[in-house]
């Protein structure tokens, strides 16, 4: 079956209808599949929605999300069900994490319920998955509660200041501070832990709030709280990167060690996006991604499915992979595809894959990528 580009109502990105393998070319998946530079399927980031109630500059500009702007009808968003489908599958070929992530997740109705059937998978060894979410904080104090007895056992929040001014300023919709704060509050109350803060950060906007918000964190939550530092990247084709506004991580850790001095730490696990280091004086740990500065793509173990089941290689891809398609098409012989047949389509794609965009972009190979427009952050989740 060739390769077939789809004329979608939404032409975002271009879309391949998997090649589905005969039975003779596959064999059931083993949990070992590997990628062309030998990178396992570890991780899957499952986005569901591609709407956000923030519009963060680095992500999703107002200027171009705005008012106008066609977000992805409800009917072509895989259901919980398709999604639950999917992640078996995947577990099926090794996946051990799944991350839900959007636009801001938590606007996904009833998304516990989505958690609770995630939550009933196992690996082929009889573990449960290692299920988190990434939110911006804003419906914490609400979801919190439900989203533990779901079946989440731990949650990551996007806080990219502590002042108030800056914080609204950044997600450029006025949303305060305080509300994101008492959601953290209410998601470690609910037993969401540990839990990870992840602060964008970028020069000239809101790195002078680097040392603040790692005190606050320090002295109200004494280690309960991991906070990350991202550096700035040029996801997407609409946030208008620049170089020169980045603040390599190394320089975050030098200020940071300047009032907090810190000790590395190991990583805890194969395909880790931060770097880990400890306060010396033993308040916690701390982490650092690279991805402009310290590519980590030899170790990526990450599948990403958007909103609307297509599967995307990399976080810089242009291009995706249409499961959606195999999960309600037919065959030619009219019936519907089995999960045999769609694991056996993943698992090509995943051998197939060779993706290292920021790896390339490091060698200075900017036009590592295809050239295309890149997916959206909003649309794939970080
Ligand atoms: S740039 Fe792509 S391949 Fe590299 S770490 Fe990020 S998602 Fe993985």
């Amino acid at each position: 079956m060739g390769e077939t580009f789809i004329p979608l109502a939404d032409l975002r990105y271009a879309a391949a209808l998997p090649r589905v393998p005969a039975a003779h070319e596959t064999r059931p998946p083993d949990g070992l599949v590997a990628d062309r530079l030998g990178r396992p399927l570890h991780d899957l980031r499952i986005s569901v929605t591609d709407r956000c109630n923030f519009r963060c500059s680095y992500c999703m500009p107002k200027e171009v999300f705005d008012r106008d702007y066609k977000f992805l009808p409800q009917s072509s968003l895989l259901s919980f069900e398709e999604i639950t489908r999917l992640a078996r599958i995947f577990v099926a070929h090794g996946v051990a994490k799944l991350r839900l992530t959007g636009g801001e997740p938590l606007l996904r109705k009833h998304v516990e319920v989505l958690i609770a059937q995630l939550a009933t998978l196992r690996t082929p060894e009889g573990q449960p998955l290692d299920i988190t979410l990434t939110t911006n904080g804003s419906l914490l104090t609400r979801k919190a509660r439900a989203l533990h007895d779901a079946g989440l056992k731990r949650i990551t929040v996007s806080l990219d200041a502590l002042d108030d001014a800056i914080f609204r300023r950044m997600n450029d919709v006025d949303f305060p501070v305080a509300d994101v704060l008492a959601g953290i509050d209410a998601a470690l109350a609910a037993g969401l832990a540990p839990l990870k803060v992840n602060m964008v950060v970028k020069r000239g906007t809101n790195d002078h709030e680097i040392v603040p918000l790692a005190r606050h964190l320090r002295e109200r939550y004494a280690g309960r709280v991991v906070l990350r530092f991202i550096e700035y990247m040029d996801v997407g084709a609409t946030n208008g990167w620049r170089m020169d506004e980045v603040l390599p991580s190394a320089e975050v850790r030098n200020r940071l060690a300047r009032h907090f001095p810190l000790e590395p730490l190991d990583p805890t696990a194969r395909g880790e996006t931060a770097e880990r280091w400890r306060y010396a004086d033993g308040s916690g740990e701390v982490g650092f991604i690279s991805s402009v500065t310290q590519a980590f793509c030899h170790d990526c173990n990450r599948a990403r499915l958007s909103t609307e089941g297509k599967l995307f290689m990399c976080l810089f891809a242009s291009r995706g992979h249409d499961l959606r398609a195999l999960l309600r098409g037919r065959r030619p012989d009219g019936q519907g595809y089995g999960d045999e047949e769609i694991a056996a389509a993943i698992g090509l794609l995943w051998g197939e894959r060779d993706d290292r965009y920021s790896e390339l972009r490091g060698a200075g190979q900017a036009a590592a990528g295809s050239g295309e427009r890149r997916i959206e952050m909003h649309y794939i989740g970080g």
